[in-house]
């Protein structure tokens, strides 16, 4: 487990784990966000030329 201050990073650190609460899923190190990919809030869906309404 990881412990000890969390401190923002310009650089993609290893061993980070989602914030969701009670997740626990380990990032990528190419993953820049804070969340897993379930978890990642995703505001521009990858649909191009359909509307969701
Ligand atoms: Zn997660």
């Amino acid at each position: 487990m990881l412990s000890g201050a969390e401190r923002p990073s310009k650089s993609f650190g290893r061993g980070r784990t989602c914030r969701h609460p009670g997740c626990n899923t380990r990032l990528s190190m190419y993953n820049n966000g804070k969340y897993c990919f379930q978890h990642e809030p995703v505001t521009v869906p990858r649909t191009r030329g359909r509307k969701i309404a």
